[in-house]
């Protein structure tokens, strides 16, 4: 199965993409994640892609596609996967549209997480990671069940992303509104998309989801 999470900073793409991973043994694709770690290796990629998310703009078309093109071609994909955080533009949609078509292949189902943008600046700003196994938590909405040890592997460090801060946030949403909203009717138009509520609690927005997916993959 092929699917893209589509929803705003914060709408809980990660979160879900982790246990529908599990769940349909499928993996989690997250450009955002490859941008990081291309920053962390210092890369001639993550060099240019390093002030642009701290700023909370999109990274180039060019950059993305380059990097998503390598990884839907690996075997350990090929039994389908969860795109996370892409695409972002309609020029990713129809680059992403291309490479399918070329593989003989296509996307089973859009599922895009609604989410008020109320709740989205608490959602980021509370956001951390284990250091050692990159588990999400928040300090409120999701808290490891002890205190200060993660729930996955026992780490004891965790971490917060550069970009996670109010004000970058708020470009954030703007580029969301402005750049990625649109596919919302792009997959729309195609018959791909699916609508769950992201404002509900984590377990129920995965209830959700795997319902929706079970069906479409019955259909
Ligand atoms: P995204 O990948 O869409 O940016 P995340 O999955 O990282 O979003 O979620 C953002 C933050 O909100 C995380 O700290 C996560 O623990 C928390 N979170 C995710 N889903 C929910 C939810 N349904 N209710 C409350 N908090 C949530
Ligand atoms: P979030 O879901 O919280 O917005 P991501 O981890 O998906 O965070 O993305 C973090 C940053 O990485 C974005 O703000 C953007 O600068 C960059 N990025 C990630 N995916 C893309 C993409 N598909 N196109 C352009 N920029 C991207
Ligand atoms: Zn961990």
């Amino acid at each position: 199965m092929r699917l893209i999470l589509l929803g705003p900073p914060g709408a809980g793409k990660g979160t879900q993409a982790a246990r529908l991973e599990k769940h349909f043994g499928i993996k989690q694709l997250s450009t955002g994640d490859m941008l990081r770690a291309a920053v962390a290796s210092g890369s001639e990629i993550g060099q240019q892609a390093k002030a642009v998310m701290e700023r909370g703009e999109l990274v180039s078309d060019e950059i993305v596609v380059g990097i998503i093109s390598d990884v839907v071609d690996q075997d350990e994909v090929a039994n389908g996967y969860i795109l996370d955080g892409f695409p972002r533009t309609v020029a990713q949609a129809e680059a992403l549209d291309a490479m399918l078509r070329e593989k003989s292949s296509k996307l089973d189902c859009v599922v895009e997480m609604k989410v008020d943008d109320s709740v989205l600046v608490a959602r980021i700003t509370g956001r951390y990671t284990c250091a050692k196994c990159g588990a999400g938590y928040h300090k409120e909405f999701q808290k490891p069940q002890t205190e200060g040890v993660c729930d996955n592997c026992g780490g004891t460090e965790f971490k917060t992303r550069a970009d996670d801060n109010e004000e970058t946030v708020k470009s954030r949403l703007v580029a969301y509104h402005a750049q990625t909203a649109p596919l919302i009717d792009y997959y729309g138009k195609k018959g791909l998309l699916r609508s769950v509520d992201g404002m509900a609690d984590i377990d129920e927005v995965t209830k959700e989801i795997v319902s929706v997916l079970e069906k479409v993959k019955a259909a």
